[in-house]
This record gives structure tokens, sequence and C-alpha cells, in this order.
């Protein structure tokens, strides 16, 4: 994306500032980046652009895979298990070619925009032709997604995922071909082929220790290292994968990442559903963080991660939306307290200002962006507004916008987005794809044909 190369003020009628609601600051914006933040500003300066409701900063989804998104709606019939709806999820994989995935994950990454999400952690790792041959550019499909989101307006974090093994000692199935680059070596060659830009940062993924060896979880770990960049992980979503850990490996799947270097700050579990207490332990003590995605583990009958638990712990949260049932980030971070409340019987397991810091910063950093997700003097000019005055919104004080927004608003009143400075979305309307639902349907119906 190409930043806003002189400077410009929006003024805020009401701003998210961390720890409460501000009424009337003006942020000034020069080449993409908050360049002065000021308060007590009653009425809009001459030239202002207005955002009317609460702003917040930029909202990051840590955890997406684009094409589930041509699932939805279509698995919903029927029983199952997270393993049968993977079958489906798989029919949807072998169609996917660097240019259908390429208007699907444009669509869906408007689709975030406006829903207010401003980054992207896409954990890529369907990489290679059917029958895993490389593509000519054998990023061709990395390449797609990365071009989506500048064609979105949304930043990127390519979370590039080593997929080598069907299960413990298990060779990829049919289907799993194209995401195998066959060793972690060759798939660390591949990934450093990747050059970061304005909008689009490289990180590294394990889909999960049943798909990658415990003798090769270390280089994936060091290409990482070596870059300083994150490095996300699939761990205990389901029990089938614990039994399957211990019965070859004699351990948990959390203790086997922590003896082979996996764990650390720069490190997120993304879902820890089923953990022991060691495993808690190890992921708190270690600085990992876990990415929650609540709408997807519902909707899979994955079951509840213990979050209060990882964060007393340690462990620092950020929210996804995966396999993408629903987009709305405002929903995740609601659905994480309202999860536990009905397993608890209690309310008030973190604030409105813990659930948007886990939406917003936390999720940023866990996306290797620490300087986001805060409407602070030097951070990137991201962010975005939920109207204050909708069938969902309308009542509360203003002063109560930060609970407004996470207990009662979705991402239908998402009403601007704001990324390095450029106006993506604007009173409700994607700037830059200027049909959204029609390019999600074009999309998705070129995949099922
Ligand atoms: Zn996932």
């Amino acid at each position: 994306m190409t930043p806003t190369q002189r400077t410009r003020t929006y003024w805020l009628e009401h701003a998210w500032l961390d720890t409460h609601v501000e009424p009337g600051v003006a942020l000034e914006v020069t080449d993409g980046t908050l360049t002065a933040v000021r308060t007590d500003v009653g009425t809009p300066p001459p030239g202002a652009e207005i955002l009317r409701g609460l702003t917040l900063p930029g909202l990051a989804n840590a955890h997406s895979h684009a094409f589930h998104r041509a699932l939805r709606g279509t698995v919903q019939v029927g029983s199952g298990t997270f393993w049968t709806w993977r079958e489906i999820m798989y029919s949807f994989a072998d169609r996917l070619t660097p240019d259908t995935y390429h208007a699907l994950a444009r669509a869906v990454y408007a689709e975030m925009a406006l829903a207010g999400i401003t980054a992207v952690g896409e954990f890529h790792y369907v990489h290679h032709a059917p029958g895993g041959t490389p593509y000519a550019d054998p990023n061709a499909m990395g390449e797609a997604l990365i071009e989506a989101a500048a064609e979105a307006g949304v930043r990127i974090t390519l979370l590039d995922t080593a997929y080598l093994s069907s299960g413990f000692g298990q060779p990829p199935n049919v289907h799993q071909l194209r995401f195998s680059d066959g060793s972690a070596d060759a798939w660390a060659e591949r990934c450093s082929l990747l050059k970061e830009r304005d909008h689009a940062r490289i990180g590294a993924a394990i889909h999960s220790v049943r798909a990658v060896p415990a003798d090769q979880l270390a280089t994936v770990a060091r290409w990482a290292a070596e870059r300083g960049a994150p490095l996300h992980v699939h761990l205990s979503e389901q029990t089938a994968e614990n039994d399957a850990c211990r019965e070859t490996h004699g351990c948990t799947p959390t203790r086997l990442l922590a003896d082979h270097g996996v764990l650390g700050p720069r490190t997120t579990g993304v879902h820890n559903t089923h953990l022991t207490d060691e495993d808690i332990a190890l992921l708190g003590g270690s600085g990992t963080g876990t990415c929650m995605c609540p709408t997807t583990e519902r909707d899979l009958a994955d079951g509840i991660g213990p979050a209060v638990a990882l964060q007393a712990a340690g462990s620092p949260l950020s929210l996804g939306s995966d396999s993408h049932a629903v987009i709305d980030l405002l929903e995740e971070a609601r659905a994480m307290e309202l999860n536990e409340r009905l397993r608890t019987r209690t309310r008030g397991h973190w604030t409105a200002a813990a659930l948007l810091r886990a939406a917003s910063a936390d999720g940023h950093a866990a996306l290797g962006r620490p300087e986001a997700g805060t409407l602070e003097t030097g951070a990137p000019a991201d962010f975005t507004t939920i109207a204050l005055d909708t069938v969902r919104t309308a009542g509360p004080l203003p002063r109560l916008g930060a609970e407004t927004a996470v207990f009662a608003a979705t991402g239908a009143d998402v009403r601007h987005t704001v990324v390095a400075g450029r106006h993506v979305v604007r009173d409700g309307v994607h700037t830059l794809v200027p049909d959204v639902p029609q390019a999600l349907a074009r999309a998705v119906a070129d995949l099922r044909s």
C-alpha cells in the first residue's frame, strides 16, 4: 500500500486511549504514521476528516486461513467432528490455484477491513500445485495472498507453514501433498525467497506436531529465530492429537515443542485447548502467546481452552477468526469472556479494556508488529471507528464505549477503517474493493464449479 504522503488530520468524536474513552481527539498522520495525538479538541480543526463514533486502534486478526471462507454455510448440516469437517475443507483446498486464491483472499481481506481489521496473520500451507509439484514461482500462492492483502488495503503477516506429514510417522495423504515441501530444510529454502514489504511481514508456522516430525521442529524454530520472526503453531486443538503424541513421544505436544526449542516470546500457540497444568506452566513461563479462536472452536466443537489460566501464567492473548465461520473480532473478544462465564457460572474474567488489548495490541505483537495497536505518536496510523448510533450501540453513555463495542457491537457497526493513514473503509463502504459481497460470491462460486 502507498502511505499518505502528506500530513492529514483526523478528528475523533471519541477515542479509545488504552485505558479510557476520551472525547474530542485530533490525530495527525504523516506518511502513514501518527505524528501527533491531541486531546481536549472540542471541535474539529478546519480540514480535518471527522470520524463520529468510537475510534479504536485497528484490530488484529491473528489467525486466518483465507480459503476456509469458502466453506461458510456449507458444513452446518448433520453431525460430525473436526475430522469430518476437515474432509470437506480439503475438497476446497484441492481446487485452489494462485489466481482463484488471489481472488478469494482479496475478497476475504476486504471483508476483514469492513469489520475493522487492519492486520491479518495468514497461516498459509497450500504451497504447491495439486500432487505437490512446485509452481514456476515456488511462492506463487504466498505471493497471491500478499498481493490480495495489498489490494484489500490491510497489512498481512504471512505465516508460511511447514506441513510435512499426515500424522506421527505417516507421509502426507493425497490432499496434503500440495502442502508439503518434503523436509523442513526445503521449507526453509523456499521461505527464504519471500521478501517483506511495507504492508507485509514474513513469519513462520509449524502446522502442528502431527504435521512436522519432531526431528525437524528445530529447523523451523531456528529459521524464525534467525530473522526475529513470529512463529505460530496449532497446539492441542484436538484430544486425538494429544493421544497420538503421547503414544509416539511419551509426552504432550507442548512438552515436545518445549524440548525442541519452539516455545518463547515470539511464538504463539493457536487454540491451546486441551492442556495439562504442566503445559500451561511451560507456555506461560516461556512467554509463549495464546491465540484463541472462539467462534471457530465452538463451530468445530473443539472445546474451551484455559485462556484465564494461560494469561495468569504469563501467556499474552490474541484472537483470530481462523475458519471464518464469521469474521468479527468483536465477537471473538466477547466470546472468550462469555465462554468462561458459561464454564464457571461467574462473570467478569476480563474487562472490555483487556479484551480490546487482545483484539488489538497483543494481536499485532503476535504478528510481529509490537509498535501497532495503540493511538500514540509513533504508532502506525491504523484505526477503526465503531458507530455508537446504531440499533445495537445506541443508548449507553459514550464513556462506556469500550463495553458497548465489545459486548454489544458487531462488525456491521464498523463505520471507518484507516490503514497507514489511508481510508480503506469510509461510512461502511470499502474504498478499494467496490462490491465486497459480489467479490466473495464470485470467488466462492469459482471454487465450487
Ligand atoms: Zn487454524
